[in-house]
């Protein structure tokens, strides 16, 4: 029996009990930037406010059709070129904690990767608190699937009751090589996701480094794998990290859709650009989704908590049709 009370599944919309700070280097700039995390007004999602540029042109709005670069990370930017980079961590950590309003001021060009996780973010969004909002929360119900593929990659997005991520890798590395797993993000998130840290290759460290990337990266913000070994340490938090990482990565570029999806998202090697690609084609697709309250979604699963449930199965039928 699953539980519908989750933070994906709350019924209204949330933001920050109170702001939250946090001052890290860039993964890839080795910038050093602060940030403070403020609560912000029903329905406006998250936005980021560069505090290094001019107040006019500071604003980037953290949705799919302004993803600008994504070949190492996620980079988000505003029509006068201002840019946000690496945001798909914290992305992860608002969206799976079920923040859904928040203006994120930031004074550099990348969000600081601290531990490489979504950990440190959950950790200060957990000690502000959520506050519930008069607002319906609205969710993205999947009824049709809808595909991407690159290279002999590939992402779905199939219809489900709960918010799903299944993840397959394949990495030519005996230290990683092939790993799958799925799960259920509303049960998930917080232990099984939110920890695992970003990784990279030590061969291809110096590439990067010359290329201008990587310059913040270090044993303390990724898990570096060599030809046979991790060579942190502290080893590995989950024996599949990775893969776990990939979910959480996966999360964050989904959460660019602007509101929870509700569905089952299946990547085989996915990757940024993919996952950017399969949110652009969801919404080139009208018909193939919905924008449900979860209130009415709870409702169309006969699980209402405000009305009377529906019973009769033929009332599944209505999941075809497009109400908004
Ligand atoms: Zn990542």
């Amino acid at each position: 029996v699953h539980s519908n009370q989750g933070p994906l599944n709350s019924v209204s919309q949330h933001t920050l009990k109170a702001p939250i700070s946090y001052v890290g280097i860039g993964l890839h700039t080795g910038k050093k930037v602060s940030m403070t995390v403020h609560p912000s007004e029903p329905n406006s999602g998250i936005n980021f406010i560069r505090k290094d540029v001019s107040a006019a042109q500071a604003a980037v709005v953290a949705r799919w059709y302004n993803v600008v670069d994504t070949r190492l990370s996620t980079v988000i930017g505003n029509e006068y070129g201002v840019t946000v980079a690496t945001i798909e961590h914290l992305m992860a950590a608002l969206r799976g904690t079920g923040v859904d309003n928040a203006t994120v001021e930031i004074d550099g060009p990348e969000v600081p990767i601290l531990d490489g996780s979504s950990q440190p973010f959950v950790e200060l969004i957990e000690r502000s608190g959520r506050e519930p909002q008069p607002s319906q929360r609205w969710a993205i119900w999947i009824h049709q699937p809808i595909s991407a593929y690159a290279d002999g990659r590939y992402a779905l997005l199939l219809p489900d009751t709960r918010a799903r991520i299944t993840v397959e890798i394949d990495f030519p590395s005996p230290v990683v090589g092939a790993q799958k797993l799925s799960v259920d993000l509303d049960q998930a998130f917080r232990q099984e996701v939110a920890p695992a840290r970003t990784f990279g290759f030590a061969h291809e460290i110096h590439l990067l480094r010359k290329r201008g990337f990587a310059l913040g990266g270090s044993l303390r913000n990724a898990i570096l794998v060599s030809e046979d070994r991790v060579i942190n340490e502290e080893g590995l938090r989950y024996p599949d990290e990775f893969v776990r990482h990939k979910i959480l990565d996966c999360l964050g570029d989904l959460a660019l859709a602007g509101v929870p999806i509700i569905g089952h998202y299946c990547g085989y090697k996915p990757g940024h650009q993919l996952n950017n690609e399969l949110v652009r084609t969801l919404f080139s697709k009208i018909g193939g989704w919905s924008y449900l309250t979860i209130d009415e979604f709870d409702e169309l699963l006969g699980r209402g908590r405000r009305r009377t449930p529906l019973q009769k199965p033929d009332d599944t039928m209505t999941w075809g049709t497009n109400k908004h």
